[in-house]
């Protein structure tokens, strides 16, 4: 029945508006059609850059973004449940994660209110050189400008979120490209910011082939900063052609993490094995390289392989299921030649291996070389290896023999060792007695190496996203 299908359309000044094309988000479990998005290009981005640069010459005070700000947090939680349900269908999410990075868009949006309030220059204590004596100065805290975002499809929710509430916060207008096979939680975010008061222009939202809006998001000289999550072989490619912007990049990794000897190993044993295939792995940080001590190899692996496959592997939108389908054909092809290949370079597969009726089990490979696919590249899906280790410098050295930095952990009861890895681990976080795959949204969260060159939390993407001007006062 065509009249059923939902269908979306960009938001370009405030207008809600269809351009002809239509572009299908279908659903990675079943493939149904979950909603049909008009499709722009990149004439409908150069509108959106003239709408926020409209909306720019009438700043809005910092009170005013902040109850912007806290009105999304309310509406996303009296929405819960349906905006769960939303990134369930488009991006083929469980229930379980769905809920959880719905109610993380809430502390995203909190947390971005709080730093609109406290946005504030410094005093520069100007008699501490010969030069400043006589002199008073200040620094007042601007907005970068207008800022192009695009995010990828994995938290189709709190990643946009992470790029709009912080944008509001320092006072910038945004246009915002989601990724094509996951764009409705964006646009739904968009309506609620609509309906929490943000003026026109603001926020603008385009749909549509990416290299089109990429191009005008790049080339506009209007567009002073690109905050974008997703692949490297996309972001380093943005940042080379945008040099002369602000270009904040939020990668991948192959995320290690170290099991000592006298590590609690059933406690890592059970967020290890949630935390490896969560979403089907595909989360940035999702736990893809274990080393464990040899000593406790063999009693790890009979504690962490049973909770692997006790997981629930099924439909997104059971309330059970821990891992559903992966984002396509195309992702699981990929991951199913990276496990041939272990397979033929004498890899040992240890739970899983296989797709059955589509979906790929939780797959747990050991003596993986570290010059496999597997063991160097980003998995960015529900495929883990363990491997064993003698010292704990051999396992900070394997850990580190990638060109990914974003975020690495450690279990341990050794505070010296807890803090030599965190010293030495070339990561932009360390959890200590946690999954790697942890993160709270205030954090300050990025990547060194490959992974990126900036931190996301509200607090750090609003420094990235103003500009310190100082003010010098004959006095
Ligand atoms: P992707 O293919 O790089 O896509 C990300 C975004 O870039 C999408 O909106 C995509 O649009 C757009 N894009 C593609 N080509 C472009 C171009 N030439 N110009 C401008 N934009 C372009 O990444 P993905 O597969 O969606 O996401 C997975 C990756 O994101 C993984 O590497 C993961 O680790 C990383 N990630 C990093 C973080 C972090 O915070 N560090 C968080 C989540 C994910 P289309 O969808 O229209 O192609």
């Amino acid at each position: 029945m065509a009249g059923a299908v939902t269908e979306k359309r960009l938001l370009i000044g405030g207008e809600w508006l269809e351009t002809g094309e239509w572009l299908d988000v279908r659903s990675p479990y079943s493939s149904e059609l979950v909603a049909r998005v008009a499709s722009g290009g990149g004439g409908e981005a150069r509108r959106a850059v003239d709408a926020a640069e409209r909306a720019m010459r009438d700043p809005l005070p910092a009170h005013k973004r902040a109850e912007v700000l806290v009105r999304v947090a309310g509406l996303l939680g009296r929405r819960h449940e349906e905006v769960a349900r939303l990134i369930c269908a488009e991006a083929g999410k469980p229930m379980k994660a769905a809920r959880v990075e719905a109610r993380r868009a809430m502390s995203t949006y909190t947390m971005a209110a709080v730093e609109a309030r406290k946005l504030a220059g410094e005093m520069i204590p100007m008699d501490a050189t010969q030069a400043g004596e006589g002199k008073l100065a200040f620094t007042l805290r601007l907005p970068v400008g207008i800022v192009g975002a695009i995010t990828p499809f994995n938290f189709p929710l709190n990643l946009p979120a992470h790029k709009l509430a912080p944008a509001l916060a320092a006072g910038c207008a945004v246009v915002l490209k989601p990724a094509a096979q996951t764009p409705l939680s964006a646009l739904l975010l968009a309506e609620l910011a609509g309906e929490a008061g943000l003026p026109h222009g603001w926020l603008n939202v385009v749909v549509g082939p990416a290299s089109e809006i990429g191009e005008q998001l790049v080339e506009d000289t209007r567009v002073r900063a690109i905050s974008f999550t997703g692949s490297g072989s996309v972001g380093w490619q943005l940042a080379k052609r945008a040099f002369r912007k602000r270009v904040l990049l939020e990668l991948g990794n192959a995320t290690p993490v170290i099991v000592e000897a006298d590590a609690d190993l059933d406690t890592a044993a059970e967020k290890l094995a949630q935390n490896a295939f969560s979403f089907a792995g595909q989360s940035c940080i999702s736990v893809q390289r274990i080393y464990v001590q040899r000593g406790v190899y063999s009693v790890f692996l009979e504690r962490f392989l049973p909770l692997v496959e006790a997981l629930v592997v099924g439909d997104p939108a059971d309330e059970e299921t821990d891992v559903g389908p992966v984002i396509d054909d195309d992702a699981r092809s990929r991951l199913l030649d990276w496990i041939d290949e272990a397979r033929r370079e004498g890899a040992t597969i240890l739970a899983g291996g296989e797709a059955v009726g589509g979906l790929l089990g939780p797959t747990v490979i050991g003596d993986a070389r570290p010059e496999l696919k597997v063991s160097r590249e980003e998995v960015f899906g529900p495929v883990c290896t363990i491997t064993a280790y003698e010292s704990l410098g051999e396992a900070i050295e394997l850990a580190n023999g990638t060109r990914y930095g974003l975020q690495a952990g450690i279990f341990t009861a050794s505070l010296e060792g807890a803090l030599a890895a965190a010293r030495r681990l070339e990561f932009g976080g360390v959890t200590i007695n946690e999954a790697p795959s942890f993160r709270a949204d205030q954090m300050p969260y990025g990547g060194v190496k490959d992974s990126g060159n900036t931190r996301e939390g509200p607090a750090y993407a609003v420094r990235a996203l103003t500009e310190e001007r100082i003010v010098v006062i004959e006095a």
